[in-house]
């Protein structure tokens, strides 16, 4: 769109909603006293991922469309009805970018990651996009953890994989998941079972749904997903991968299992769990928590062996998977109501003649200190600089009066329990460096 007409079809909204423009739908402001949570979610999940050795990566949020047509597969929901795509002033066709998977082998080939290492940890922090229906209680714009495991083959890095998600979600304090587990099979093996499936299905062709008359054409696999009741009840009887599986999966399998066993991670094999995407192969894994109900995953993800190559680029085994951040908030609030912010801090007052200068400078050495400290900026009377103090819960008030002041005194005063003493000035930087925050004084 030329930016006139952009300016048009603004002043059109304008119109619309009275003269202000608001967010747009699906695409919640995070607002401040939600983003402790958020910050609180993603320090958890940096700590746990350093532990593991996963470092970070940040790659724009768009891409060329190109990339997710390839990496995420022509003939998915997200690639024919939920991709922001939009041409830019060069013509060139970009994308918002839905996912974090395919961006991130893009950036691992491009700039060569694993040429340190066979296998190279990473992890992506932010926001996707997808053009979800309102109406279906997604976001337009969400945010991920997606953690991935990239160029080693080896049924270890599955376990890896699988225990530190795990650990994650336990950190989290979502204990009570459940681990679905279940291999699709590789190039080797899939294609007889797919023929099976496929012959399965053309015998009750006719009670699949229509999009599920398109898929079977296209990606047969994907109607393991559908969530049309009628297409759910022939994919619940149709032909499982397990018994088509060659020996080298059947292995790698056994191998993933008995190192779960091991580190007595506990899991149903669940033979319905599918990718729809020819890239995956073997292991893939979900946690669900039955406290949500139907839409209960959690969390999932899997091996991708064939995506590196789907991109243009050598073979590169990897697996990983993706947290939708709202999803784990949800479960954490559908869980425990958070406690109270404690009191902390610092708040500097003045009284009367005192001016500005004093307690800016007092403030910011306090600040320096490592304290969290503010004075009142806009010329309020005691009591409503003590309303501001009480309102942002700081735990401590200095008053600055013009009496005390020319004894070289101040007042410290606990908001807590109410009592004050007069301090010395000079002394009252190191005082409150070292008052414990929760004590009285
Ligand atoms: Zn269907
Ligand atoms: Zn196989």
């Amino acid at each position: 769109m030329r930016i006139e007409e952009w300016f048009r079809e603004g002043s059109r909204n304008r119109e619309r909603q009275g003269n202000v423009i608001k967010g747009i739908r699906g695409a919640p402001d995070i607002l401040p006293d939600e983003t402790g949570k958020w910050q609180a979610l993603e320090a958890v999940a940096r700590d746990i991922l350093d532990r593991y050795g996963y470092r970070e990566i940040r790659t724009p949020i768009f891409e060329r469309t190109e990339l997710f047509v390839r990496g995420i597969g022509e003939g998915t929901d997200i690639v024919e009805k939920e991709m922001y795509t939009f041409e830019d002033r060069g013509g060139e066709s970009l994308t918002l970018r839905p996912e974090a998977t395919a961006s991130l082998m893009r950036a691992y080939a491009e700039h060569t990651l694993g040429a340190k290492s066979s296998l190279t940890k990473l992890y992506l922090i932010g926001p996707m996009f997808r053009h979800e229906r309102p109406q279906s209680g997604r976001f337009r714009q969400f945010h991920q953890i997606d953690v991935e495991a990239v160029g080693s083959p080896g049924p270890a890095v599955d376990a890896e994989v699988v225990a530190l998600l795990h650990h994650l979600l336990e950190a989290w304090g979502l204990g009570g998941v459940e681990l679905h587990l279940n291999s699709i099979g590789d190039r080797a093996c899939r294609p007889a079972y797919r023929e099976a499936f496929v012959a399965y299905l053309q015998d009750r062709r006719d009670a699949l749904c229509p999009d599920c008359h398109l898929r079977l054409v296209k990606n047969p696999l994907r109607i393991l997903d559908c969530k049309v009741e009628g297409c759910r009840q022939i994919a619940a009887k149709a032909p499982t991968i397990p018994g088509y599986l060659c020996e080298a999966c059947r292995e790698h399998l056994g191998k993933v299992r008995s190192l779960l066993d091991g580190l007595k991670i506990a899991y149903t094999v669940n033979e319905r769990l599918v990718r729809g995407l020819d890239y995956y192969t073997r292991t893939t894994f979900e946690f669900l928590n039955p406290a949500l109900g139907a839409q209960n995953a959690v969390a999932g993800g899997g091996r991708y062996d064939g995506l590196a190559e789907e991109l243009g680029g050598p073979p590169t085994p990897s697996l990983g998977f993706a947290i939708g951040e709202e999803r784990i908030l949800t479960s954490l609030a559908a869980q425990a109501a958070p406690a109270e912010a404690p009191l902390t801090g610092v708040y500097v007052a003045t009284v009367g003649e005192v001016g500005i200068e004093l307690a800016m400078t007092l403030t910011q050495r306090l600040r320096r200190r490592g304290l969290c400290a503010a004075l009142d900026l806009e010329g309020r009377s005691l009591k409503g600089q003590m309303r501001q103090a009480n309102k942002d819960r700081f735990r401590y008030s200095l008053i600055l009066g013009s009496e005390e002041l020319s004894r070289g005194q101040v007042t410290l005063k606990d908001m807590l329990s109410g009592a004050q003493q007069e301090i010395p000035l000079a002394e009252a930087d190191d005082r409150l460096a070292s008052l414990p925050e929760r004590e009285i004084v």
